[in-house]
């Protein structure tokens, strides 16, 4: 005879809220008997080590999923530990169970609306009644002589626990009677599909109509020396679904300070190399590889979102939620030892691997200048995988700070580098020669992203870096005298400050010009002429100006240049002319500064002093 039994108070109320609130993530009623199931397998092989006589020994440990369409069921069955009538009694008709008392306390506090809490908690077993109307478990635990029993519930307020007529194998069969609106479920590939997001790697084979679905072995598990380079990249395939082969990975464990088994994998190319997409966080984050969230937010920063990969750590409870993940204590554990531990993989690979580590470089460095503009905390190690052209490296052999600081010449104290479009522009710069006359190397900052990088980073291994254009270094004096003297000089520089008006702060005799006639300086030494560009490309504000007008620079110039003794001459010559000179000379310093901001007035200066020609 069925005897019945009341639900404890808690069961009920969870009950009421699984049948009649919770409408998404229904899907998760598989995830939790299976991973139920696998719990019961667990502690059958712990006991297993220690009892002899056990129930049916030889059965195969294993989980078996199938559905019946025609009578609307799905049944889940284990060879696990399995339960007595009075375990049954004591597990399933009271709670135990700390995701489910989690799940309630959250509900207390956000009172009836209990939507989504369900995909945030695992309710564990009741999760099936999300989808059945009515569940029995058939059930003959591993003690010997224990007989078979049967729970069955409606969801209703009671349950009743009979003993089998019929002897069963050790262990637990699950049937679902599906709701009516809920035959979905009892369908062969809707069931692979959500065994495969969830279950794809438990500890036990899941059988689905005799066929195991849990194919790919959790590489993140295993010991490192049992894998090759083929087991990686398959699981990556499957992982990321994808046919390209991923470009470097990291498989780390660790115990301290967190628990974690993770392997991480940067893909072969670049997901937003079009521009089109931005690619999303994959590190998908497992508890004993339980699928906890595929796609958690905050468990990598922002600049790692093209990383793909497994994070598993048995410190998480299954039943943590999105919420308290954001702000989790634990995740930001699990973050600042992966994160250093891939940087630290990555910068070894620029030794041992240089081509892969180059490809990556390529692909990947964007995110790198995004890391070192934004995250402090990762901000040196991150600079330390950049690589540029540099005025001393061979073409196509880009040079990271590291060599940059080993090969600086002696009196060098900082280390310099010059926003300009291409290495060509940089090297043709006035800018470089007193560095150039010194030996000093110039870094090409020849990306949008490097202005970014270097307004953020200003300092590495106790060296300073700093824009060519800020750079202190003079050129030697020349031994030869030639050009203006000093006097002469000095009356051309009052005579052009006068001449040039609003366009300039000051202007001197420069002491770093070796070939060029005259350079440009901004006279901040914060705002250089890549802050500069930057700004001018911001969103503009309504009724501002595209054109900032122009800020006024100090102009510098080389005695010793034949322009400038010609300019002297023309000055008392004929002063009309020379000031239209020197205003074009000083157009031309804007420009190769990338500081001129009006080519059009440029232009028309320019035109007229061709006007004047012959
Ligand atoms: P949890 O599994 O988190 O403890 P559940 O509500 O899912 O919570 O299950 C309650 C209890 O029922 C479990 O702790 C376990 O003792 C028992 N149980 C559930 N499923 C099985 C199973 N397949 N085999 C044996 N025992 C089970």
């Amino acid at each position: 005879m069925p005897e019945t039994h009341a639900f404890q108070a808690e069961v009920r109320q969870l009950l009421d809220i699984v049948i009649h609130s919770l409408y998404t993530d229904r899907e998760i009623f598989l995830r939790e008997l299976v991973s139920n199931a696998s719990d019961a397998l667990e502690k059958l092989r712990h006991i297993q080590l220690t009892e002899k006589d056990i129930t049916s020994p030889d059965l195969p440990l294993e989980i078996t999923v199938s559905a019946d369409s025609e009578a609307g069921t799905v049944t889940i069955t284990d060879s696990g530990l399995g339960m007595t009538g009075e375990e049954l009694v004591q597990n399933l008709g009271t709670i135990a169970h700390s995701g489910s008392k989690a799940f309630l306390t959250k509900l207390k506090e956000q009172g009836s609306n209990s939507e989504n809490l369900i995909g945030q908690f695992g309710v564990g077993f009741y999760a099936a009644f999300m989808v059945a109307a009515e569940v029995k478990v058939f059930s003959r635990s591993w003690k010997p002589g224990s007989t078979s029993a049967i729970w069955s519930c409606d969801g209703s307020g009671s349950y009743t626990v009979e003993d089998s007529a019929e002897e069963l194998p050790r262990g637990c069969r699950i049937v679902l009677k599906l709701k009516d609106e809920q035959k979905e479920y009892a369908d062969k590939d809707r069931l692979e599909e959500i065994i495969r997001k969830y279950s794809s790697f438990v500890n036990f084979p899941v059988l689905l109509e005799g066929e195991k679905v849990n194919k790919v072995e959790p590489v993140w598990l295993r010991q490192k020396s049992t894998l090759k380079d083929e087991d990686y990249v398959e699981f990556y395939k499957f992982h990321a679904n994808t046919s390209e082969e991923p470009l470097t990975w990291l498989h780390f464990s660790a115990d301290s300070p967190v628990n974690l088994n993770s392997v991480l994998f940067v893909p072969g190319s670049n997901p937003e190399a079009f521009g089109f997409t931005r690619a999303e966080p994959a590190v998908a984050l497992h508890c004993r590889r339980v699928l906890i969230d595929a796609a958690p937010q905050n468990l990598f920063p922002e600049w790692l979102r093209f990383l793909k990969g497994v994070v598993d750590s048995a410190d998480i409870p299954l039943n943590i939620s999105r919420e308290t993940m954001q702000d989790s204590a634990l995740i930001a554990k699990l973050r600042k030892v992966l994160v250093r531990k891939l940087l630290r993989h990555l910068d070894d690979e620029a030794t041992s691997h240089p081509e892969k580590f180059a490809k990556f470089h390529k692909e990947f460095r964007v995110y790198l200048k995004e890391g070192v503009a934004t995250d402090y905390e990762f901000q040196k190690d991150l600079a330390k995988l950049l690589r540029w052209d540099s005025t001393l490296s061979e073409p196509g052999k880009p040079t990271g700070l590291a060599d940059y600081v080993s090969r600086m010449k002696e009196g060098q104290n900082e280390i310099y580098f010059l926003s300009a479009p291409t290495r060509a522009a940089v090297e043709a710069s006035a800018y470089l020669e007193p560095l150039r006359a010194k030996g000093y190397e110039v870094l090409v900052a020849d990306e949008p992203a490097d202005e970014y990088v270097f307004n953020n980073f200003r300092e590495f291994e106790g060296k300073k870096i700093v824009s060519a254009d800020q750079a202190s270094v003079e050129i030697d004096p020349p031994a030869e005298t030639k050009g203006l003297s000093p006097e002469e000089a000095e009356k051309l520089c009052n005579w052009l400050k006068e001449t040039l008006g609003e366009r300039v702060s000051l202007v001197g005799v420069s002491k770093k010009l070796a070939e060029s006639p005259v350079a440009a300086y901004s006279p901040d030494a914060h705002m250089t002429p890549a802050l500069r560009r930057m700004l001018r490309n911001m969103p503009r504000g309504e009724g501002e100006s595209a054109l900032p007008a122009e800020t006024p620079v100090n102009l510098e110039i080389n005695p010793r240049h034949d322009l400038l003794v010609r300019l002297n001459k023309l000055r008392t010559a004929d002063e009309g002319l020379a000031a239209l000179a020197a205003n074009n000379l000083c157009d031309a310093a804007l420009a190769a500064a990338g500081l001129l901001d009006d080519t059009r007035a440029m232009a028309k200066r320019s035109f007229e002093l061709l006007n004047r020609l012959g």
